[in-house]
């Protein structure tokens, strides 16, 4: 365990303070014991993937933060079971190597395995709990810190929630049912989605993807209808700034740090949106990032 671990390097915005306790955890025992740990020192903890859909205050995590290493990947009675650790990237080349497609969106979403089953990640109309059969979690609140293998039913999957999200628990493999199909059409496809991506995306920025979710009812035309970054872009806030701290041109929905943004200059700019598209179109807009 390491004591004051500067967040920001571990975060895709490049913004947070200190960790005061900081634990690379490889194993589900090294879990195990960060979260007695936490518990016998009644001390907060949150596990960290890639940082790509969080935004670490300046002040820091006063508590302990797991960072997720693990990372096995096998073939087993057809389904592709995954550590949480893993890249969803690196988990669809596993998946075509071994004769399996069906996952190219998905695998766009940059983040880990855990963050994903965390918000059930999405991209167009496809979500991650689609391919889900079970995910082996930890019940923080269970005295014995027993490993559960909870089904698809049990994991309550919606739009951005799962159980997971709901209870706190810690994700630790899932097994995803991807289908036999045609490899090489499943790698131009992935490709294809990458540079719709980057022509949609401030890609190679510092952000953390969408900063809110998008909206139950629909205020836009087509694929606009229900999307947030199309209401901050209806309320011209793209390209407003506090501090580095700015809205993309591209895409309304990503905050970017232009270089050494506070997350006080962030989550300025995201109150800003708020107000302006909650007096515009009468929505409030919810956080997608998570903040910490
Ligand atoms: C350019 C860009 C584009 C993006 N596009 C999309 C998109 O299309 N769709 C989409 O859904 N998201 C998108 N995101 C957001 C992000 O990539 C996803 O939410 C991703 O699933 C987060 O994974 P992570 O490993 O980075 O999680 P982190 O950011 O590290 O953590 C996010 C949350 O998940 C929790 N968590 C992480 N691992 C576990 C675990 N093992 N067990 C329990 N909880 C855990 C964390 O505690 C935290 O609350 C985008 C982000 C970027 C930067």
């Amino acid at each position: 365990m390491q004591n004051n671990v500067q967040l920001a390097k571990f975060t895709s915005f490049r913004i947070g303070g200190p960790a005061k306790y900081f634990v690379e955890a490889k194993t589900d025992n090294d879990i195990v014991e960060a979260l007695s740990f936490a518990n016998e020192n009644k001390l907060k903890f949150f596990v960290l993937g890639s940082g790509t859909n969080i935004l670490v205050q300046d002040q820091g995590f006063d508590g302990v933060v797991i960072r997720n290493q693990l990372k096995d990947l096998k073939l087993e009675d057809g389904l592709v079971v995954a550590d949480s650790g893993l890249l969803l990237v690196l988990i669809n080349q596993f998946a075509n190597k071994n004769g399996r497609v069906g996952f190219e969106k998905l695998s766009t979403v940059p983040g880990t395995l855990g963050g994903a089953l965390y918000n059930n990640a999405h991209w167009q109309d496809d979500l991650l709990s689609y391919y889900v059969q079970w995910v082996e979690v930890i019940d923080p609140a269970d005295p014995g810190l027993k490993i559960q293998r909870l089904t698809k039913e049990q994991l309550d999957f919606g739009y951005d929630s799962s159980l997971i999200k709901k209870k706190n628990l810690v994700a630790l493999r899932a097994a995803l049912l991807l289908p036999e199909g045609d490899v090489e059409q499943s790698r131009k496809t992935m490709l294809s989605y990458m540079k719709s991506r980057s022509d949609s995306q401030p890609y190679g920025t510092a952000n953390s993807g969408c900063m809110f979710q998008n909206i139950p009812q629909t205020l836009g035309p087509g694929n606009h209808g229900t999307s947030a970054g199309y209401l901050i872009d209806q309320a011209g806030l793209n390209g407003m700034r506090v501090g580095d701290a700015v809205i993309s041109e591209k895409h309304g929905n990503f905050f970017i740090n232009e270089g050494h943004a506070k997350s006080g200059d962030i989550l300025k700019l995201a109150e800003i949106a708020r107000e302006k598209v909650k007096a515009k179109f009468g929505v409030n807009l919810e956080f997608e990032v998570k903040v910490i």
